[in-house]
């Protein structure tokens, strides 16, 4: 056929008119056709959406959701498990029917507390994953009370919006992870001291917000865009997952649990108080002793805490999620045919650096990177096929200085 005669298949426009024909076996198709195509795919499975949630109810039930969480994060069992369930009768009470007996199964908001660095953002980001919901991940710290300097609460479901392509439907029904609540603790105990622009105030408009409610968007977020039309949003269905560092909570649960914050055996009384790990004891007194209101707290009924990184943790976190660096690496490499392994020794030589400079977890990809920088620069063009990481390549690449840099920058 010659070429001024090829045409799309689909439409018939010949070649010219169009801004791009692409072949296929026997059939053309062109820039438009496929546009409309598009459209009518992305149609069809908004249609077909709302059954997803009733047939993922049915394959995963609690336990089911914390084998899922198992293959991405590890440890953190107890948190894992309280997640499994709040999320198994999130979409449970989505579920039921309209009913008149009276019983309105209650969200199942949650906040989690624990240091940074160990797997709060990875637990809501798995659960998203799982369930094939859109997840907006949003900082507390940039929230404030309508007409200050920072964004208002409303922008948390434009987020949430914008990461379901605007789909209503689909927000409605999606996870918002709030990092750094901790930070919007009230910082006195008397409110009435100063304006607390960053606190009580951003507390009481996220309120509003955790109850279920309808509010008015604006779609594309912040102040600059005065003239577009608001969406509303029904947050009702939408699950809130709180995290926060909380830093100093040990000391309020120690006072609690009297005993004193260091260097004191609590084996003298009957129940053994493991010191390591006082987030365990948490309850929701603690929060509002912390600073959170009792309203707040009590929209977020299942209150769970992180477990610190240990090194038997670090470690595992190398080489055993399902997505785990190592593993990145590995793939990263084959794609260049190059067979890249790493000894033990090497393995818990990143341990215990990110451990002596307080890295956590999330430095250990920092330090693997800095390890691997020098051969993933030079050995796509060499001949060289093979990389096997010792103990002591991985002490050559990380100097003192870079340990320190990356300190600085954690
Ligand atoms: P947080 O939100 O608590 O500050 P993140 O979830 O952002 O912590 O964790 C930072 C990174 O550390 C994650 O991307 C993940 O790679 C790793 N990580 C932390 N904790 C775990 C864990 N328990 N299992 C697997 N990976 C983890």
């Amino acid at each position: 056929m010659a070429k001024e005669e090829l045409e799309c298949s689909f439409c018939g426009r010949k070649k010219p008119e169009t801004n791009l024909l692409i072949a296929g076996l026997d059939a053309h198709i062109c820039d438009r056709c496929i546009e409309q195509a598009h459209g009518i795919v992305i149609e069809e499975s908004k249609q077909s959406d709302s059954s997803d949630l009733s047939a993922e109810l049915k394959l995963r039930k609690p336990q089911q959701i914390k084998e899922f969480l198992d293959t991405y994060i590890i440890g953190q069992e107890a948190t894992k498990k309280v997640m499994s369930v709040a999320v198994y009768n999130h979409y449970k009470r989505l579920l039921q029917p309209a009913s008149n007996d009276d019983i309105d199964i209650q969200k199942s908001n949650i906040i989690m507390v624990g240091q940074t660095g160990t797997g709060k953002t990875l637990m809501a980001k798995t659960i998203a994953r799982m369930l094939n919901v859109p997840l907006a991940i949003v900082d507390a710290t940039v929230l404030t009370e309508a007409g200050y300097v920072g964004e208002d609460v409303e922008s948390i479901l434009t987020r949430l919006l914008q990461a379901a392509d605007y789909n209503l439907d689909k927000a409605e029904k999606g996870i918002v992870f709030i990092d750094e609540i901790d930070k919007i603790a009230r910082k006195s105990d008397n409110p009435s001291i100063t304006r607390d622009v960053s606190g009580e105030g951003v507390q009481q408009a996220l309120l509003k917000l955790l109850e279920g409610t309808v509010v008015n968007v604006p779609p594309k977020g912040g102040r600059k865009h005065p003239d577009q039309k608001f969406i509303e949003v029904n947050t009702e269905n939408i699950l809130f997952v709180a995290g926060g560092a909380f830093d100093g909570m040990e000391r309020i649960i120690s006072k609690r649990l009297n005993m004193q914050a260091v260097g004191y055996s609590a084996s003298i009384s009957d129940d053994v108080v493991d010191e390591n790990n006082l987030l365990q004891y948490i309850i929701p007194k603690d929060l509002k002793d912390f600073g959170l209101i009792p309203e707040i707290i009590g929209r977020l009924p299942v209150l769970t805490y992180m477990d610190p990184l240990d090194a038997q943790t670090l470690r595992a976190i190398l080489t055993e999620p399902k997505n785990a660096i190592i593993k990145q690496y590995k793939k990263l490499f084959a794609m260049d045919d190059i067979e890249f392994s790493i000894t033990e020794g090497a393995l818990n030589f990143i341990v215990d650096k990110a451990i002596e400079y307080k890295l956590g977890a999330r430095g250990l990809r920092s330090l693997c990177e800095e390890i691997l920088t020098d051969a993933m620069f030079e050995l796509p063009s060499s001949e060289e096929k093979k990389l096997n990481v010792n103990k002591l390549y991985a002490e050559e690449k990380l100097t003192k200085t870079t340990l320190k840099k990356l300190k600085a920058v954690s």
